[in-house]
């Protein structure tokens, strides 16, 4: 079975709450291998907004990617996510980094997620658990290594400490 890559992030209400509830909607559905540690960061993109707290898991599932995708937002909507503007607050974000090797560019869907590798606040906790991770030939470490001066501050083990 592929090994799946989710980032999720929220910063509105209570952030953990949203975050254990997700990972636990997620356990409903599927084979959950490993979980990151929480990580706050300030907002990127629309920086006017509270500060996000983000984590990655990884997963097994014989599903398609899109049958993930329309679970992953049905698990969104259920948590009171409202899509307002583009990079907005919300209760809950869940994006698809890596769907094992495969590569989609559909309209709804596009992995390896296009920004992860911009984005030290999914790459810090995609290292801690796929320290080794590449993605033809593209090292998350590197990707890393190449993205000083973004502030992601370590902010508990687990979603249901914090
Ligand atoms: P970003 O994608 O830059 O992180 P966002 O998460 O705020 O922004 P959303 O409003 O959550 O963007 O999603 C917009 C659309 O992106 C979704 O409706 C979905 O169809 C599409 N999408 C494309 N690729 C992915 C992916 N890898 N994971 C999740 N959604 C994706
Ligand atoms: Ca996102
Ligand atoms: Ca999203």
């Amino acid at each position: 079975m592929p090994l799946v890559y989710l980032s999720l992030g929220s910063n509105l209400g209570e952030r953990c709450d949203y975050l254990r509830r997700a990972i636990t909607m997620l356990d409903e559905h599927y084979a959950i291998v490993a979980i990151s540690s929480v990580y706050e960061t300030a907002a990127w993109g629309k920086t006017d907004q509270p500060d996000f707290l983000n984590l990655v898991l990884a997963l097994e599932t014989p599903v398609d990617p899109i049958t993930l995708l329309d679970t992953i937002q049905a698990i969104e909507t259920e948590l009171g996510r409202v899509r307002r503007e583009r990079w907005g607050e919300r209760t809950i974000d869940i994006d698809i980094l890596f769907f094992g090797d495969q590569v989609i560019d559909q309209a709804r869907l596009s992995v390896p997620h296009p920004r992860l590798w911009e984005r030290a606040f999914v790459l810090k906790p995609l290292y801690e658990i796929a320290p080794t991770l590449s993605f033809r030939g593209r090292s998350i470490q590197q990707a890393l290594a190449d993205l000083p001066g973004q502030d992601v501050r370590y902010y508990a083990e687990t979603a249901t400490d914090c």
